[in-house]
């Protein structure tokens, strides 16, 4: 088994501060790692608050100009970046493949998502406001907010950095991304991009870092104008810690605990493969994932003894052989996605498939674990309520719609939601009753809907990306008033 050769757009040891390629100034690097063989895939910088202090400074100046840049012209050069992505579609998506050890999903979502934003830019309109005297005239003004500062995670780090870096820009703030440490490749190399499409030297930023160590720093640093975090609940309470500390308006994007509720009447032959899809897309490393299966007690050994079988034939192996299923990002989720299998044995749950590394060499060096699938789980129990981050589905009978219903709102989470059912009346009352930013009946999660505003209820954050208004969540309103 041999790891194919690294993408051209590979940038190595260097991140973009201004319009300069540079190592971090300490002279440190973090280590790459190919998580389905454990080999080095490249080496980043490891940038510290001096790296991230410098990216600001860039950033503030390059604002000025870039926010008196015509909002048609910053929408064609977010247009020219979408083209150059779609041009690189193949490389990027080998390239995150193989820092995020997926195998090929499809056709990656970066160019959709950066076309859907262009065409925002020059939409962002302010209101005219009625007055009390026919002398006077009133209207806002919809303003960038100047440096925007972006931590990511590694889950998917190409989509991830064109929503918030596409966005902000468009709008006419500059940014500064800090990706995740596991995952900055696909960021270099969209940002590498970014400037070849013609967008300004100092409007995107990328520093590659430790969280602790640059993740921090950028959140906490006093030149950020508003601040954007994906990632976990712990790590969003810190960063929003810090944004409070300057008052500085913040989006969280967070985990969740996505339950797929089946009725009796749900069509078991589209179900079950899209929940088995749902929650092995990625290992299981979405914040969307549909960890949860709330199930009609009626139908209950049926989808089990279905849901079993179909894990049972997902194919799991490195990303570059033709599998469904590849690694887990690294020795730490790895440590603890198997933790989760003991924590929900010891709690009473049925571990009906799955559940350790799988069998054969090919597995061994890598951070594989098999699709996981647990019965008779109830709700209380860990597995039930906590983010695991990986393949492990948890089965939870219910009597009726109203405990289904009880259950599924049951966590502190309140991400995506899915419901699988004949009747239109229950698929009403579900999709209102649900807790939860995103609601799906009868597809997959997300089902093909564009430019459907995304984010979460509850635990899940708060602000929404890729909808309409995901350019002018960007902006701040300025009301203006003349007496002539
Ligand atoms: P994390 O939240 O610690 O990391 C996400 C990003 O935050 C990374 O870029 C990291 O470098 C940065 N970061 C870490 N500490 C920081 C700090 N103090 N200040 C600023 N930035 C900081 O997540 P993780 O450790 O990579 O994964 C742990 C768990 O988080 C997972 O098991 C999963 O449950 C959850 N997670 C959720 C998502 C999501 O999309 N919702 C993504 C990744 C991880």
């Amino acid at each position: 088994m041999t790891t194919a050769p690294p993408a051209p757009l590979l940038v190595e040891n260097a991140h973009l501060i201004g319009d300069e390629w540079v190592p971090a100034t300490s002279g440190e690097r973090i280590d790459v790692i190919d998580p389905a063989t454990g080999d080095l895939l490249a080496r980043v910088p490891r940038g510290t608050a001096v790296d991230v202090d410098a990216a600001v400074r860039a950033a503030e100046a390059a604002f000025p100009a870039w926010r008196d840049t015509s909002a048609t012209t910053r929408g064609a050069l977010v247009g020219r970046w979408a083209a150059l992505v779609e041009a690189h579609a193949a490389e990027l998506d080998r390239l995150e493949s193989q820092e995020v050890g997926r195998p090929h999903w499809g056709p990656p979502p970066m160019p959709r998502i950066l076309t859907f934003i262009a065409g925002q830019a020059d939409k962002v309109q302010g209101l005219s406001l009625p007055t009390q005297s026919p002398d006077v005239l009133g209207l806002t003004l919809r303003e960038p907010f100047g440096v925007v500062g972006s931590v990511i995670p590694w889950n998917a780090p190409g989509p991830m950095f064109v929503t918030d870096t596409g966005a902000a820009i468009a709008a006419g703030n500059t940014i500064v991304v800090k990706p995740a440490e596991d995952a900055p490749l696909t960021p270099l190399a969209l940002a590498r991009l970014a400037r070849e499409a013609g967008i300004p030297p100092g409007v995107v930023n990328v520093v590659t870092g430790y969280g602790p160590e640059a993740g921090a720093a950028l959140a906490s640093h006093p030149g950020i104008r508003r601040m954007s975090f994906t990632g976990s609940p712990q790590t969003g309470a810190q960063v929003m810690a810090a944004c409070a500390a300057n008052l500085v308006p913040l989006h969280l994007e967070l985990g969740g605990k996505s339950p797929q509720v089946v009725f009796p009447d749900a069509d078991l032959d589209v179900a079950i493969p899209a929940i088995v899809a749902g929650i092995t897309l990625n290992t299981g490393q979405i914040c969307a994932a549909g960890s949860r299966v709330v199930v009609d007690r009626s139908v209950h050994a049926e989808v089990v003894e279905r849901l079993a079988e179909r894990m049972a034939q997902v194919s799991v192996g490195p990303w570059h052989e033709k599998v469904q299923m590849g690694p887990l990002i690294n020795a730490k989720q790895h440590a603890r996605v198997l933790d989760y299998v003991r924590v929900g044995r010891e709690e009473g749950a049925e571990l009906v498939t799955g559940g350790g590394r799988p069998a054969g060499a090919v597995f061994e060096r890598g951070f594989f674990v098999e699709p996981t699938l647990f019965d008779r789980v109830a709700p209380d129990m860990r597995i039930a309520r906590e983010e695991i981050f990986g393949p492990v589905l948890s089965v939870i009978p219910v009597d009726g719609e109203a405990e289904a219903l009880e259950v599924a709102n049951g966590t502190d989470y309140g991400l995506v939601a899915s419901v699988w059912t004949r009747d239109v009346g229950r698929s009403v009352r579900m999709a209102r009753g649900l807790q939860a930013g995103q609601v799906v009946v009868n597809a997959a999660l997300g089902a093909g809907v564009i430019g459907g505003p995304f984010g979460g209820y509850k635990r899940s954050g708060f602000g929404r990306t890729m909808g309409a208004d995901a350019v002018l969540e960007y902006t701040q309103v300025k009301t203006v008033s003349f007496r002539g």
